[in-house]
This record gives C-alpha cells, sequence and structure tokens, in this order.
C-alpha cells in the first residue's frame, strides 16, 4: 500500500529549518572561504580535560551516570556557581547535568510550559529558543531589542509584552548574536517587572565566562530571584568543549525534579566520559579559560575598531565572541549583504535576520578565529564595501 498522508506533526512540519545552516552549507561547497560563522571557540579543548576523558575510558567507567550527572561534578558544578557567581545550590536535587545547553533549554521549557502559556522571548536571540518554545506547547512573543540601546531589553517593552498567560521570561545574556552583557543594575530593573508579575525567568548564562569589561552577574544572585530562575549553563563556550555536549542547569528543588523527570525518559545521563572531563575542566581549567578570554578581547577590540573604521557602525559588545555591527549605510538587507560578501569576497558572516526581531540590517561575526583570519576577513569586507561606494 503507497504512503498516502505526512505522519509528520504539524508543530514540526511548520517550523523553519535554522538560517544559519543555509549559509554553512553554501559556504561549504566553495574553496578559500574567511568563516567568522561559526558560534564555536577556536581553541582545542584544554590537555588535562581531554586526558581526564582518556583515562576515563581506560579505566573502565564506560556504565550510565546518575540521571542528574555523577555527584562529583554535580559537586564541582556547585562549587563553581557559588564562587564565581555567588549562587547557590544543593548538588543533590538542585542541579542536572545535561546533553549541552540545549538540551537544558528544552527541558526547561518542556517543564515548565503548559499548552497555551507564554514565554517572552527576547531577540535578537540565540535560533533554537522560539521553536523550542513551541515544541514544547507553549506560545513564544517576541520583544525585539534595538541597536540604539545596545541591543538591551528595556524594562518598559518587557513590562508591555506580560499579560495573564505569561509564564516565563527567557534572557541571554552575553547575548548570541549581539555580544550583549547586562550589568546588575540592567538585571535589577527587570528582576523587579519579574517580581512583580509572579514570573519565571529562564537566564542562558553560557557565554557567562566570557564577559570581557566587567564580572558576571547571574540574575538568580539578585534578592528573591533565585526561587524563580532556571539556570542556563555548560562547557562549550568558556571551556571550549562544543563537542563534548555537555550542559546544566540549576534550579529550585521543585523545577529541577520535573526536569529530572523528562531529563530521565528522554535521555538516561550525559555522556561518561565528557562528564569525567569536566571535573577536570572545573578543578584545573581556569588558568586556560582565563588565557582565552583575554585573547578573545584583544581580538574583539580588532575587529570592533576595525568595523567602524570601515563605516560599518559596531558598538563594543561586553561579552560572548560575537560583534553585530550595522550594514545599514550600504542599502542592502543583511540576508544580501551576506549572500553578495560569501559569493563575491569569500567571507561568510550570518545575517542579522535569521535572529529574529531587530537583527535586519546587521550582521553576526564571530571572532572565535585566529587574528590571520580576522585581519583576511576584514581586509576582504574592506574590498567588498569599497566596490559599492564605487558604483
Ligand atoms: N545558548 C546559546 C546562547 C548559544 O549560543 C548556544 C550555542 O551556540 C547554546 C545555548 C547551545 O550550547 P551547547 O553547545 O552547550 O548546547
Amino acid at each position: 500500500m503507497t504512503v498516502t498522508k505526512s505522519y509528520i506533526a504539524k508543530s514540526v512540519e511548520n517550523m523553519r529549518p535554522s538560517g544559519i545552516r543555509k549559509f554553512f552549507d553554501l559556504a561549504a561547497t566553495m574553496e578559500g572561504v574567511v568563516s567568522l560563522g561559526v558560534g564555536e571557540p577556536d581553541f582545542v579543548t584544554t590537555w588535562s580535560v581531554r586526558e581526564a576523558a582518556i583515562s576515563s575510558l581506560e579505566r573502565g567507567f564506560t556504565s550510565y551516570t546518575a540521571n542528574a550527572g555523577l555527584i562529583e561534578l554535580r559537586r564541582e558544578i556547585a562549587h563553581y556557581m557559588e564562587s564565581r557567581f555567588r549562587v547557590r545550590y544543593s548538588p543533590q536535587n538542585e542541579i542536572i547535568v545535561t546533553v549541552g545547553a540545549s538540551q537544558a533549554i528544552d527541558i526547561a521549557m518542556r517543564a515548565i510550559t503548559d499548552p497555551g502559556d507564554e514565554i517572552i522571548v527576547v531577540e535578537p536571540c540565540f535560533v533554537s529558543y522560539a521553536p523550542l518554545v513551541e515544541l514544547a506547547g507553549g506560545k513564544a512573543v517576541t520583544i525585539g531589542t534595538t541597536g540604539e540601546t545596545g541591543f538591551k531589553l528595556q524594562p518598559e517593552q518587557f513590562e508591555a509584552a506580560i499579560t495573564s498567560k505569561t509564564k516565563a521570561l527567557l534572557l541571554c545574556y552575553p547575548n548570541n548574536p549581539t555580544g550583549t552583557q547586562l550589568n546588575k543594575e540592567d538585571l535589577q530593573l527587570i528582576a523587579d517587572i519579574v517580581k512583580k508579575h509572579d514570573l519565571l525567568v529562564i537566564a542562558d548564562e553560557i557565554y557567562a565566562e566570557l564577559a570581557y569589561d566587567q564580572d558576571h552577574t547571574s540574575i538568580a544572585s539578585l534578592e528573591g530571584m533565585r526561587e524563580r530562575t532556571i539556570l542556563i549553563n555548560g562547557f562549550s563556550k568558556g571551556f571550549a568543549m562544543t563537542g563534548w555536549r555537555l550542559g546544566f542547569t540549576c534550579a529550585p528543588v521543585k523545577i529541577s525534579s520535573a526536569m529530572l523527570k523528562i531529563h530521565q525518559y528522554a535521555m538516561m545521563c550525559a555522556s561518561t566520559p565528557a562528564q569525567y572531563g569536566a571535573i577536570e575542566a572545573l578543578q584545573n581549567g581556569m588558568t586556560d579559560v582565563e588565557s582565552m578570554k583575554k585573547d578573545y578581547r584583544r581580538r574583539r577590540n580588532y575587529i570592533v575598531q576595525s568595523f567602524n573604521e570601515l563605516g560599518l557602525d559596531c558598538h563594543l559588545p561586553g561579552g560572548a565572541f560575537y560583534v553585530f555591527p550595522s550594514i545599514q549605510s550600504t542599502g542592502l538587507t543583511s540576508e544580501q549583504f551576506a549572500e553578495q560578501l560569501l559569493l563575491e569576497e569569500k567571507v561568510a558572516v550570518v545575517p542579522g535576520s535569521v535572529f529574529g526581531k531587530g537583527g535586519e540590517g546587521y550582521i553576526r561575526c564571530s571572532y572565535a578565529s585566529s587574528m590571520a583570519q580576522l585581519q583576511e576577513a576584514i581586509k576582504r569586507i574592506g574590498q567588498f564595501i569599497d566596490k559599492r561606494q564605487m558604483n
């Protein structure tokens, strides 16, 4: 009998594929491309971390771990969160080790969302947020930030988006794609509204280690916020461990227990050797994190100054490893800019429009590349701009 129906769930059929992938796929077919497109460190994971994972395999630690992760790792995470960010979580029942921050976001959404619940998503943002809200049965209410405010969420626009169905605010800082960092005062204004309306915050702080101008403040460390925050963090970015697929959640017991139910059925546990590597990363990897951060800071300063010199306005982002220059002076849309730049000068960047409201008119450039690559990219972008100015 021939297949006559689609079988695919409507929620998935209606989902748009990630706009980032389209550019990577095109760039992959070309030779000599300088890529500022990828959102991952160009560093290889610290050797002692790799060695710890290898050693765990040599010692035969190849079974499942506890659903929430190795207790030794959860203890290290608890210590790390308290010493770095002044937030205290119990390793017994408030920390879950996940398969990347990606899975952490997914279980957070699924644990709190009933059909029709609204989650406020601040854009431009990481491309997976709105789709994961929708997959969890919720409604993503998107609000756009703008270049004029350095892409900071304004308290008035946040409050205006709240309805009787709002359950949570999903916030990411330092931000992907803008690099925007929120300081304690910014966070306090947001926290006051969250408390006033009795909401939750899902705080994606995966770039917390990459804050260049002042120490990162976790929103959970503000008064009255620990009990209404689900913290998302992980090893991918600060520790240069993207391929290890290791993240974690920190949340009050009740929410953690709900997330753990989903995690135990959908994932069982995160990879065992990766967890042994992560223990080493937390115990002895901080010097390397600091040295990578120093390098990123130097590159950030170079690339921001270069874009401004080329006439592409670029704010100085406080964290992550992205800059988000305006391309409005060229008269092109961000998609046209990215496509023409790739085809003519072989530089891959991501159009700001794929990151949602507020992203049109900008491009995302990752500076997690060597200085030589960055200099080459800037030279080619300069040629691209010059050609347009001459016509
Ligand atoms: N959150 C943000 C803001 C990101 O930019 C990314 C990856 O690019 C993730 C989460 C996913 O991280 P992980 O590799 O830990 O799944």
